[in-house]
């Protein structure tokens, strides 16, 4: 069997019986579930639970498991003349969800910001046969590893034309993001998991190590997030749930909302 961890969505290799923990839980930017360490299945997934998506906007889809799983997020199909590139990952997959995607062109490159969304990425990987892009210096949080996972290791990657990954860091050392320069209507887009958080106040995002334990970063590391970014131009930002997007004037966003998260930390 395959254990998909059912508090953080984390899917393990092959194993005869359950494994004991899952060490995505146990490290203090998660939790262990409340109840114990629990599993469940791919299989057992696709027969309580299906994945919907949605038009975010044009050039690009949403797809979310429904009831939520997990951390709950929801993926992003980025749809470019080169071929489509999956963000982030869920760990549901299915035929309705293949047939859907194949739909809109299938996927050329899956490209995941942190541990925390690997999900069932090798099942994604090889439903459409794409590689999965993923930082070196995430490599020791991947429970299943694949030779279908290629590490990049620059500060960038030009994945396809006008889509870039860059490494931000701060979350997990190789937590990273996806400018798409034809995003917003060609005025640019974000595409952050949770490496920038767009909160409650959506003119603002924030920089968190651990978001469930409410830890905070460093300065130094919060200025290395906004500094890596500020090359680029993006009118929106999408972190990894529905409705969390900044939506206008992103980039002036992200780096006032850095300023103000310094000068809170670095007070007194
Ligand atoms: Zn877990
Ligand atoms: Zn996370």
């Amino acid at each position: 069997m395959h254990a998909i961890c059912i508090t953080c969505g984390t899917q393990f290799p092959a194993t005869a019986t359950q494994p004991a923990a899952c060490p995505i839980c146990h490290d203090e930017r998660q939790y262990v579930n409340w109840n114990g360490q629990q599993w469940t299945t791919l299989a057992d997934l696709q027969v309580r639970h299906r994945n919907v998506l949605r038009d975010v906007e044009p050039g690009m889809t949403g797809i979310a498991t429904e009831p939520g799983f997990a951390i709950g997020q929801r993926a992003l199909l980025v749809q470019t003349a080169a071929g489509n590139v999956l963000w982030d990952c869920i760990s549901l997959i299915d035929d309705a969800t293949i047939q859907a995607i194949n739909a809109l062109g299938g996927i050329r490159a899956i490209a995941i910001s942190h541990p925390h969304f690997y999900s069932s990425m090798v099942e994604w990987s090889r439903a459409f046969d794409a590689p999965i892009h993923l930082h070196e210096d995430n490599r020791p949080f991947v429970m299943r590893p694949d030779p279908a996972i290629e590490y990049w290791t620059d500060e960038t990657l030009a994945l396809m034309p006008g889509v870039t990954l860059i490494r931000c860091g701060g979350h997990y050392p190789g937590s990273s993001v996806l400018h798409w320069a034809d995003g917003a209507e060609g005025r640019g887009a974000l595409l952050t998991g949770d490496t920038i958080m767009v909160v409650q106040d959506r003119r603002y995002v924030s920089f968190m190590y651990s978001y469930p334990n409410l830890l905070p970063l460093p300065a130094s590391a919060v200025r290395r997030i906004a500094a890596a970014v500020a090359p680029y131009r993006f009118d929106r930002l999408y972190s990894g749930w529905w409705d969390k997007v900044v939506d206008g004037k992103a980039d002036a966003a992200v780096a006032r909302s850095a300023e103000r998260y310094v000068r809170l930390i670095e007070q007194g």
